[in-house]
Parts: structure tokens; C-alpha cells; sequence
């Protein structure tokens, strides 16, 4: 049996790290399998129309080198592979249902059922459709039906008895039929619920690994029936738990950790992310972190997947980024570096392939650039304390005396490359008979202002220029008084 699975996105205009990974998981277990991913989009239940939203879920997937055999842009033998292009016929599958009495047509108005919810929870109940229009007879049915009157198309739910089946995550489900509601297939305006649509596609798709979220567990059994009902094929379930911010909460908008867009703006790598993400609720069962595109293809195992919830954890994937980033070609990272340098030193003549080399290492997300470079167009106000450096051994007082020593130095060097002024200060320390670290130690601090920067104190005076290392050394013994 070929393997068939899908990722049936409602497009909403954002693509969520949970889906993403729903996505992911799919299409590793089934290139595993040697089988086909196909891509489906669900937008039969939109309450409005999100202009570009399926183009998201395109961008998103592809970019992660997610990529599916059948689907709206691809074509297949299954088509169409979006829902509203399919709205037709779900109707007749419902009339099916209608015929072998595991569906009915319910007139019931929006009033009548606002009514009995109301006495129904005055009485502390959870309301359920209560099979109203199930006892109409075939004549009134078919009355009401020519009188035009609009109707639903219910589904009719066993009162008794239990519907179970085997996930492959969470093991044997089992819900009482009678804690069932008869809920809608085919809506007043004759077009599908989403839940309707969901079933009638996987099984003309030829479904046979259905692999989405946990909150779909509990309506998986309502799915079933209607399988039952038509006399199809069932499909093997794998539920994937939540993926949480940490133990009590979501990852949420409002925290911009939720969506892909959030992380690639903040300059996370997508390979990053997709190596994590895959980490996030799965296991390979041995020590390994990273992982290719094909390595996780390799390993990936369902029955690594977890039953508790996925925990986000963003340190360590900044962590995983980090690493990403400083395996980076150069050109690549410099090109990804520059728009984030411009934020803080466009204009202002800097050697970006220089600081980019300094860079790279220390890089552990994109956003953080601007923070650690801004040092290079503005001193920032720094305390003298920072000249006490007992391992160095220096303090104010010898920090005075050695940027003393080295300002001529500096203003005598004619040509400002990074080796002259290294060999020339370096000659001038030799001869001094003074320490390296303490005459460097204060000279970084004068030009930076910072106790940790990208390079030390030769690579942030040629950046600097020769005129503006001299004004801060200047500034720099000023303050020292
Ligand atoms: N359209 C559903 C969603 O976006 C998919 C549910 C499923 O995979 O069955 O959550």
C-alpha cells in the first residue's frame, strides 16, 4: 500500500510553528515511507477571504524545503486541491448519508435553537442538538424541502454504546456515542463544514495516514462514523501533542513567538528552525541535535513521537541558530548581516566584510546585530571603572598613563590599515617595556566604551577610521582627568 498523507491548512494569512511542524512531520514520514505528501487547502468554513494567504502557506513550505507531490499549484490526480473549488460536490455525499439514515435535514431556526440552549444551561446542562427535525416524517421533510424552507444537514450520531479507535500517538481513544452532538455537515448556504469536507477529501484523496493536531483527537471518533456510514476505509490516525511555550502556555501572537513570519523577521535561520522544530515532540533515540533536511528524512520514526506536550524552548534554539549562523559561506552571512549593520552604521563608511568577520561568531540571531555594533557610531557613555582589569593589570590610573603613551602613536600612523596599526602599536608597547594588556585593555575601552566587543582593540580602530579612534582615545583621557 502506497502511503498517502496530507497537510490541510486553513489559510489564515499566518503560518503557525504548530502547523509548520504538522507539516513537517508529514512529509518526513512520508518521503520515509516512499510515499506521496499532498497539500490541500481547507477553506471552505472562511469566514472572510485573507488575500494572500495561500500564497504563505506556498512561500512557508517551500522556503523549509517542505515540498508536496499533489497539491493546488502541482496538480495530481486528485484534484482540485483546493476546497472551495470542490464545493459541489459535497452535497451528494451528504444526501447518501440522508438516504441510509445516518443524516437528516434539520429546519430548525436560529431562534428555536437559541431557545432550548438557553433552557438547557439554565438547567446546567451542555447543550447538544437534541434530534428535533430527526422525528419529522419523510412527507414533512420533503414538505418543507419544496416550500423552500432552509434547512441544515445534520449528522446522526449513535445515542449508545462507545466509538474508540487506535491512535498511533495516544494509543486506543474511546468517547461514549452519547456524549456526541449531531453536528452540521452541509451549512444553510448548501456549502460543507469544514469538519464534512475534512472527511469527504481524505477519503477521495485516498488518505492514508491522517497526521494533524491533538485537538482534533476528541472529533476523530465523530469522523469515523461518518467512514462507517459510507462503508469506507478508516485511515491510520497520529495525533501530534501541542507545541507550548513552556508547561502552562501557548506560544502566542501576542508574544510574536507564534508564527513562522515572527522568527524569520527576528533573522532566525529556517534550517534552524525546521531542525528545531522537528526536536520539539520528537526524538531520533540518540545524542544527535543537527540534522539535514535528508538526515531527518533518515531518522525519523513515529513511534519516537511524544505524548506530552512539545515545550518551544527559544533559548535553545538561539542556541541552534547561533550554530547555523556561524556555518554560514561568508558572502551568504554577510549579505543576511547587512541589512541589520545598515540599521545602525549606514552612512558611515564602515568595512562591512571586516566587521562581518568578526561577526559571524558571535552572531546568535540577526536582530541582535544592530545592539552589538552600535558602539561603532556612537561611543556609548562608559564608567572609568571599566579601565580595572586585574588580569590585565590595569586600572585608571596606569589606563591614563599607557593611553598616554599611545596617542602619538596612533596619530603618527600614516596609513590605516589594521597590520600597521597593529605592528606599529605593538613595536611602540615592546619598546615601552609595558604589558601588552595593559596598554590594550584601556585602548579598547577608550574606543569601544564596552568590555566585550567583536575584535579587540586593532580591529575596532581600523573600523573606527583614524580620526574618530583618535577623537575617542582624546575623550577617552579626559575622562581619565
Ligand atoms: N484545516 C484544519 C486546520 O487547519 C486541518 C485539520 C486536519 O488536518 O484534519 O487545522
Amino acid at each position: 500500500m502506497e502511503v498517502r498523507t496530507r497537510f490541510a491548512p486553513s489559510p489564515t494569512g499566518f503560518m503557525h510553528l504548530g502547523g509548520l511542524r504538522t507539516a513537517l512531520y508529514n512529509y518526513l514520514f512520508t518521503k520515509k515511507m516512499g510515499g506521496k505528501f499532498i497539500l490541500r487547502i481547507e477553506d471552505t468554513d472562511q469566514e472572510r477571504f485573507v488575500e494572500g494567504a495561500t500564497d504563505v502557506i506556498y512561500d512557508t513550505l517551500k522556503g523549509c524545503g517542505i515540498n508536496w507531490d499533489e497539491g493546488p499549484d502541482v496538480g495530481g490526480n486528485y484534484g482540485p486541491y483546493v476546497q472551495s473549488e470542490r464545493k459541489n460536490l459535497y452535497l451528494p455525499y451528504a444526501q447518501q448519508l440522508v438516504e441510509k439514515g445516518a443524516a437528516y435535514y434539520c429546519f430548525c431556526t436560529k431562534e428555536e435553537l437559541d431557545e432550548r440552549r438557553a433552557a438547557c444551561e439554565a438547567k446546567g446542562e451542555v447543550f447538544k442538538y437534541d434530534k428535533h427535525c430527526l422525528n419529522l416524517s419523510k412527507e414533512e421533510v420533503q414538505q418543507k424541502l419544496d416550500a423552500g424552507i432552509p434547512y441544515v444537514i445534520r449528522m446522526n450520531c449513535p445515542t449508545e454504546g462507545e466509538s474508540a479507535y487506535d491512535d498511533l500517538v495516544f494509543g486506543h481513544i474511546a468517547f461514549p456515542n452519547d456524549t456526541l452532538d449531531d453536528m452540521i455537515l452541509i451549512k444553510a448556504d448548501g456549502m460543507p463544514t469544514y469538519n464534512f469536507a475534512n472527511v469527504i477529501d481524505d477519503h477521495l484523496m485516498g488518505i492514508t495516514h491522517v497526521m494533524r493536531g491533538m485537538e482534533y483527537l476528541s472529533s476523530t471518533p465523530k469522523y469515523n462514523l461518518l467512514y462507517n456510514a459510507f462503508g469506507w476505509e478508516i485511515p491510520q490516525y497520529i495525533h501530534l501533542t501541542t507545541v507550548m511555550r513552556d508547561s502552562q502556555h501557548k506560544l502566542s501572537k501576542r508574544d510574536g513567538d507564534a508564527y513562522y513570519s515572527d522568527f524569520i523577521q527576528k533573522g532566525y535561520l529556517k534550517e534552524a528552525l525546521i531542525n528545531y522544530l522537528a526536536l520539539v515532540g520528537w526524538n531520533p533515540g540518540t545524542d544527535q541535535e543537527f540534522f539535514t533536511m535528508d538526515e531527518l528524512i533518515e531518522a525519523f520514526d513515529v513511534s519516537r513521537l511524544n505524548k506530552s506536550p512539545g515545550i518551544f524552548d527559544m533559548e535553545k534554539l538561539t542556541w541552534m541558530n547561533a550554530k547555523y549562523i556561524s556555518e554560514l559561506p561568508f558572502d551568504t552571512y554577510l549579505e543576511m548581516a547587512t541589512p541589520w549593520l545598515d540599521k545602525v552604521l549606514a552612512g558611515k563608511g564602515i568595512d562591512y566584510r571586516r566587521l562581518a568577520e568578526l561577526m559571524q561568531g558571535r552572531t546568535e540571531v540577526f536582530n541582535r546585530i544592530p545592539d552589538m555594533v552600535s558602539f561603532l557610531a556612537e561611543l556609548p557613555d562608559y564608567s572609568i571603572d571599566l579601565h580595572t582589569h586585574k588580569k590585565m593589570k590595569t586600572d585608571p590610573v596606569i589606563a591614563k598613563e599607557n593611553l598616554e603613551l599611545v596617542l602619538p602613536i596612533l596619530k603618527g600612523i600614516d596609513n590605516w590599515s589594521e597590520q600597521n596599526i597593529h605592528d606599529i602599536v605593538m613595536a611602540a608597547i615592546a619598546e615601552s617595556g609595558k604589558k601588552n594588556g595593559a596598554v590594550l585593555w584601556p585602548l579598547r575601552i577608550a574606543l569601544s566604551g564596552l568590555e566585550s566587543t567583536p575584535g579587540g582593540a586593532f580591529e575596532i580602530a581600523y573600523l573606527l577610521g583614524k580620526d574618530e579612534s583618535i577623537r575617542r582615545v582624546e575623550k577617552g583621557l579626559e575622562k581619565l582627568g
